[in-house]
């Protein structure tokens, strides 16, 4: 399967991409990760876009579609995935989409993780992560709402949008995401299993 999830910062979206993952076991990519790896290793990349992290900012397209499009062409990236960050603007999207198309393998489906602006402002602030500062928050959550919204229309234009509610704890979160799968035929989720195999295991 091949899933995009979106949420604002704030959401749940990293807990629940964890237990999706775990569930699954289909290939993950953050791009929040890989360029929180390419600073680390002060690779060009990294050196470039810790400019726009540490101002709240998107990094650029250009940038993340290199980075993604390297990503794709790795053997274990064709047995499906978790897009989880990415995209987040309409030509990300656009890209993914021609990218995927292209190989014979579209998206599954788009899940986004709803909960109100007032809870997401409110759970950010108890976070504590080092780019959780007000000012940085208020950025990302700006970015979010100008850059990723349009997302939410692109995607239930293409009919692959699932609206998550976010609210609840995360045991009711997971199993609002798993009931949504299942009616996506995404069944039990077992990529090898018999009865799906061939089907599945092409991702
Ligand atoms: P995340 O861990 O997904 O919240 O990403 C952390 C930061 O990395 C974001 O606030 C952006 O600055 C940057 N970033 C991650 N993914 C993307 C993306 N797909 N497009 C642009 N910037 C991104």
């Amino acid at each position: 399967m091949r899933i995009v999830f979106l949420g604002p910062p704030g959401a749940g979206k990293g807990t629940q991409c964890e237990r999706l993952l775990g569930h699954l076991h289909i290939p993950h990519l953050s791009t929040g990760n890989l360029l929180r790896q390419a600073i680390k290793e002060q690779t060009s990349t990294g050196l470039l876009a810790e400019q726009f992290m540490s101002a709240g900012q998107l990094v650029p397209d250009p940038i993340i579609l290199a980075m993604v499009g390297e990503w794709l062409e790795k053997p274990e990236a064709q047995a499906g995935a978790l897009f989880d960050g990415f995209p987040r603007t309409v030509p990300q999207a656009q890209a993914l989409d021609d990218y995927l198309n292209h190989r014979g393998t579209p998206l599954n489906v788009a899940l986004e993780l709803k909960v109100s602006d007032e809870v997401v402002i409110q759970r950010i602030a108890s976070r504590g992560r080092a780019d959780d500062n007000p000012k940085i928050v208020a950025e990302r959550l700006k970015s979010y709402w100008n850059q990723t919204r349009p997302l939410l229309d692109y995607y239930h234009r293409q009919g692959l949008l699932e609206v998550i509610d976010g609210l609840g704890t995360p045991d009711d979160v997971f199993q609002r995401i798993k009931d949504v799968l299942v009616r996506r035929g995404g069944t039990n989720c077992q990529p090898r299993n018999a009865a799906v195999g061939k089907a599945a295991s092409s991702g």
